[in-house]
């Protein structure tokens, strides 16, 4: 999470998928990361040059001279065409045949938000909010959630910025919430399971959102909801926080709009029903691939089983949006697929109104 652009120039790890969350938390932060190596800890030695690939995945310990001036090239043009995108950067984004969609970065913690505002992003489709749980010893207070959600929604300000409620389990864990380990952690106590365990915790969060959502353009998530009532109950507490904040005379923005992950089986499935309740649904591909295919996104011996484009996927995001659509509800991808000009094409032709 500390990791800084300028100080980390590259990751290689030894386990890992490539949406594990120590991988998209590298990739936001612009570092190249390679994982899943298996040995490489063993086969690189303090003081060793290493090239990384990120593109290819290619990781070569102490590379010849040639190799090394390859990269060096490499490195400059990629900055160069970085600068040459530069200026479509305000460009809208529309189609030719003129059709638009939104498009939106994530964020995974506040100090990126510059990063976000010099890439022309339109808002955060995603605010990766668990990152405030982690890497300290006890739970953020409403004070300084609430401050933290705040500076975000005023800096983005007039653009939306979507802040998906705590997604705390999985590979994201916080000691001092006593977990047990589980035999299956991305099965288990995660998203808004844990959430709806931990009614105090989430009230605290909830709270800090709705008196953020007076500053900016705030919208709220759920993520990893699996059945109708977990939906339900997320929404029951919402509207308990509504009014015990107008009792307590706190301002928060009542047409603050609520949405929800669809990133379960059982989720595309129920979509038709739980469009009823939200105002959105925003794709989470990443769990959606991970929960559909049965492949755990951070077990590097499945990594192969990764794939955005088995017809299942295709037909689970296919099968969303037209649900949502038929609501009336408008449908996102905020999920790696959104942003792989590979997949994202594919989404833009299924109808995808936000990425
Ligand atoms: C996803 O699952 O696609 C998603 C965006 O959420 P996360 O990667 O944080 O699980
Ligand atoms: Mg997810």
């Amino acid at each position: 999470i500390h990791f800084h652009k300028g100080k980390v120039l590259a990751v290689v790890t030894d386990v890992g998928g490539r949406t594990s969350h120590s991988a998209l938390l590298a990739r936001s932060h612009g570092i190249p990361a390679v994982v899943g190596l298996k040995n490489v800890t063993r086969e690189i030695k303090d003081g060793d040059l290493v090239a990384v690939d990120g593109f290819s995945g290619a990781v070569w310990p102490k590379p010849s001279a040639r190799r090394a001036a390859r990269f060096a090239r490499r490195a400059r043009q990629l900055e160069a065409h970085g600068k040459e995108l530069e200026a479509l950067r305000d460009l809208p984004a529309t189609t030719v045949d003129g059709h638009s969609v939104e498009l939106s970065a994530n964020l995974e913690i506040p100090e990126e938000i510059a990063h976000v505002l010099e890439s022309g992003a339109s808002g955060v489709g995603l605010y990766r909010t668990e990152f405030f749980y982690l890497g300290r010893a006890h739970l953020p207070s409403e004070e300084e959630q609430f401050t933290a959600y705040q500076g975000v929604a005023q800096r983005l300000h007039p653009r939306t910025v979507i802040i998906r409620t705590m997604d705390l389990g999985g590979d994201k864990v916080a000691s001092y919430l006593n977990t047990e380990t589980e035999a299956n952690p991305f099965l288990g106590w995660r998203g808004i399971r844990f959430a709806l365990h931990h009614p105090e915790v989430f009230r605290t969060q909830l709270r800090a959102i709705y008196r953020a959502s007076v500053s900016g353009n705030v919208k709220l998530m759920f993520p990893m909801v699996t059945t109708y009532d977990e939906l339900d109950q997320a929404l029951a507490l919402c509207d308990e926080v509504r009014r015990e904040l107008t009792k307590e005379g706190h301002a928060f923005d009542p047409n603050c709009e609520v949405g929800m992950m669809v990133e379960t089986p059982s989720a595309v499935w129920s979509a038709d029903l739980m469009a009823k309740r939200v105002a959105f649904f925003s794709i989470g591909s990443n769990d959606l691939i991970q929960y559909t295919l049965a492949m755990d996104r951070g077990n590097s011996k499945i990594a192969y089983l990764y794939e955005p484009l088995d017809p299942s996927i295709l037909r689970s995001i296919r099968a969303t949006v037209e649900a949502g659509h038929k609501a009336g509800r408008w449908v996102g991808v905020c999920g790696e697929m959104a942003g792989d000009p590979r997949t994202s094409i594919l989404l833009l032709g299924m109808d995808v109104d936000e990425f």
